[in-house]
């Protein structure tokens, strides 16, 4: 039987009007302005009733000239790649070292065999701190660090018959004892913790952590809430890690969309005199404006069906996919519920969100240092070939 979301049934006319897509002329309002607060040039972005969205050239452009730079309005790490590459949690560069980055790699990918070892993961925590520590920009203090269970099911997924590296050169590799050759011609920026102090967070910069508190992370960070909030948080990811980890990406857009209405609404009350507790409906929907402008359909309704899926079992199969959903939003309901912006814990707009990324899905690759740092060492001469030997020790462990 079907799962009934209450938040559904009792604000179905708000909810529609959160999904009512926007007509052409509101579409071509919103990008107007959005170019004209970013100041870019050239550019204009033109709705059009069959196909959706273009961006136009509305000049010419040098080749190779930068077209357009603009913040992403959320975006992820996917939770499988997170064992392989440390990156800034808001802009995705790398960060750390490069020895930072191939130790870390190593370390996280022995781990996986000897997970359920509670030992294991109480010494990991301590090393992982050590040396995030000693790649910081110097001075910081670090409460907590990385947990490698908020890898989920990923860190388990490291191969067994590898050889590994001693564990004392692993450790030397992160913590910065250990230098390897030319790897100062590949700088990253330090790592930077959460302002939350939580352990799943880690910047390039104190700019890139003050912008992501501010826009999502303040009401998915697990550092400073409650015991009962933090459990509930770790539960919502590591149900995302381990069955689909869009439910993140859906996660920051809530919680993008109730910081921008509690900034709406503070400035609002400045000049009018609102009941403080109720929801402010036209404020909320203007928090929710740069996902309303997004082309959505219903996650379980526009998922494509999978290859191994028969045609017959379809109705069961977007019946999973709607009931994976429910599960989901129940365990964010649990972690960051806000009465005032409780319509957009219905099932209806989670699915909405979830369709909208399944529709309009795109995959970044952020090139890697490490990839260019065993390029440039695979491009040595010969002359150096000793000291390329006992790097190519570690690209066979790494590879
Ligand atoms: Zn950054
Ligand atoms: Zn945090």
């Amino acid at each position: 039987m079907e799962t009934i979301c209450p938040i559904d049934s009792q604000f179905k006319d708000q909810i529609s009007a959160f999904l009512k897509p926007p007509s052409l002329l509101e579409v071509q309002d919103y990008f107007d302005q959005l170019i004209a607060s970013k100041q870019i040039r050239g550019l204009k972005v033109k709705p059009n009733g069959e196909y959706g969205k273009g961006i136009y050239a509305e000049e010419g452009f040098e080749e190779g000239g930068l077209v357009l730079k603009d913040q992403m309005l959320v975006g992820a790490q996917h939770s499988s790649n997170k064992i392989d590459c440390l990156v800034c949690s808001f802009c995705f560069r790398f960060i750390g070292s490069i020895e930072l980055q191939i130790g870390r790699n190593l370390y996280l990918h022995d781990l996986g065999v000897s997970m359920n070892n509670e030992c294991t993961w109480q010494t990991s925590s301590q090393i992982l701190k050590d040396c995030y520590q000693s790649h910081s920009s110097g001075g910081e203090d670090y409460s907590d660090v990385e947990d490698p269970q908020n890898f989920g099911e990923c860190a388990s997924s490291s191969s067994k018959n590898k050889i590994s590296l001693p564990k004392e050169v692993v450790e030397s590799l992160m913590n910065g004892e250990l230098v390897l050759p030319y790897s100062k011609e590949f700088p990253l920026p330090p790592v930077v913790s959460c302002p939350g102090g939580c352990r799943e967070a880690y910047y390039c910069s104190q700019s890139c952590a003050e912008a992501d508190w501010d826009l999502h992370h303040s009401l998915l960070c697990g550092g400073e809430t409650s015991k009962t909030l933090c459990e509930a948080l770790s539960k919502f990811t590591q149900h995302a890690n381990e069955t689909n980890d869009i439910f993140l990406l859906a996660a920051k857009v809530i919680s993008f969309t109730i910081l921008k209405y509690r900034k709406l609404k503070v400035a609002h009350q400045k000049s009018a005199t609102s009941d403080a507790s109720n929801c402010d409906l036209p404020l909320l929907l203007e928090a929710w404006k740069p996902i309303s402008m997004g082309y959505k359909r219903r996650w379980w309704d526009c998922i494509a069906l999978p290859d191994d899926v028969d045609a017959c079992a379809e109705t069961a199969f977007r019946m999973q996919i709607r009931e994976l959903a429910f599960t989901s939003l129940q365990l964010l309901k649990a972690a960051m519920f806000d009465k005032e912006c409780e319509l957009l814990f219905s099932l209806e707009i989670y699915g909405h969100i979830i369709g909208m990324f399944e529709l309009n899905n795109l995959d970044l690759v952020v090139a890697s240092p490490v990839e260019d740092y065993f390029l440039y060492i695979d491009d040595l001469p010969h002359s150096e070939k000793v000291r390329k030997h006992h790097l190519d020790i570690f690209i066979l462990f790494s590879a």
